[in-house]
């Protein structure tokens, strides 16, 4: 496993003290109905991106942790949904979560995670194990590839689009990801195949975990999730083709790790926009003991456990990050 030691910011002894000391206050004023707080990562950049402003880099995901290990009760996500409903959490209840099944959930984050001792679950959309690239990420890389002068993107909507900055490249990628990402599924396969072709033969197919990946994840404390096979807008879906997404990545999944797969989340995961009531019932007749939305802020025990909303502090410092983790459980 690689060594990815680089020097971080991190809290001051006393900092660290005044934070546990707090969490452990709001756990006893709490204690009964104590709140869970999930993350929800998706990759971890090895190097910043500029075009990818909303997920960690090496520095930001390392710092993260090292606060979590300090300060938190980082549980693996099954145990902490049986205490949460057995009213056994400790406080300060944290978990770490990663959606999709990105590489670098194995190459970059599991080492930093394995030298704190922290537990984790991966929620894997099962159609792009050892091969694929999610149609965001066909986006993001075919607006990265192209030469600044590309003039004309007025086909894919954008016609007085410019290239010529990261902002506005940024911009582009952004407007575009918005405008395929509710359009039904065979039109958004045919827009994303035409987006493309700009690309020539030039993607990288290298951002997805293979099978030995997954393998090696669950032998270091992580717990693997289901995420459809294709990772639709369930609720764009027929109900019979949105049962076959769930169902057949809970069997894909079980067949590469040979455990049962016990957790699911809903791709996008906005109750209302993403999935319905219809994918509730579907996700519990599959079998699953829990299922995660995006939904904001921390856990109870009042929630429904197929509705386990996630989120992350969007904070900048070690002290910011763990105040808003501390506002979550207490609110
Ligand atoms: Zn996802």
């Amino acid at each position: 496993m690689r060594n990815l030691r680089v020097a971080v910011p991190e809290l001051s002894p006393l900092a660290r003290r005044l934070v546990t000391g707090a969490g452990d206050l709001i756990g006893a004023v709490t204690s009964g109905n104590r709140r869970l707080c999930i993350l929800n990562y998706h990759r971890v950049l090895e190097t910043a991106d500029p075009l990818v402003t909303d997920e960690p880099d090496l520095v930001g995901f390392r710092w993260q942790m090292q606060l979590l290990a300090q300060c938190f009760n980082v549980l693996p996500l099954s145990e902490a949904m049986s205490a949460l409903a057995a009213g056994t959490l400790p406080p300060r209840a944290v978990c770490i979560t990663f959606d999709d099944g990105y590489r670098s959930t194995h190459d970059v984050a599991l080492p930093i995670l394995v030298e704190f001792g922290l537990p984790a679950t991966v929620f894997v959309s099962s159609g792009f194990l050892n091969r694929g690239t999610m149609w965001n990420d066909q986006i993001l890389e075919t607006l990265r590839s192209l030469p600044d002068a590309t003039g004309d993107l007025s086909e894919f909507g954008l016609p007085d689009q410019s290239l010529g900055t990261v902002a506005e490249r940024k911009l582009a990628i952004d407007r575009l990801t918005q405008h395929a990402k509710y359009l039904p599924p065979q039109r958004r396969h045919d827009f994303i195949v035409k987006l493309v072709q700009l690309a020539g033969d030039g993607l990288r197919d290298e951002l997805m975990l293979t099978r030995d990946m997954v393998c090696n994840l669950m032998r270091n404390r992580v717990e693997i999730g289901a995420h459809t096979v294709t990772h639709p807008i369930l609720a764009l879906l027929e109900d019979e083709h949105a049962r076959q997404e769930i169902e057949q990545s809970k069997h894909q999944l079980e067949e590469v790790t040979g455990e049962p797969i016990r957790l699911f989340a809903y791709p996008n995961g906005k109750v209302g926009l993403d999935f319905d009531h219809r994918h509730v019932a579907i996700a519990r007749e599959a079998g699953f003991a829990a299922a995660f939305t995006t939904g904001f802020g921390a856990t109870t025990s009042r929630h429904d456990p197929f509705q386990i909303p996630r989120g992350r502090p969007w904070d900048k410092t070690p002290l910011m990050y763990a105040l808003r983790l501390l506002r979550w459980l207490a609110h």
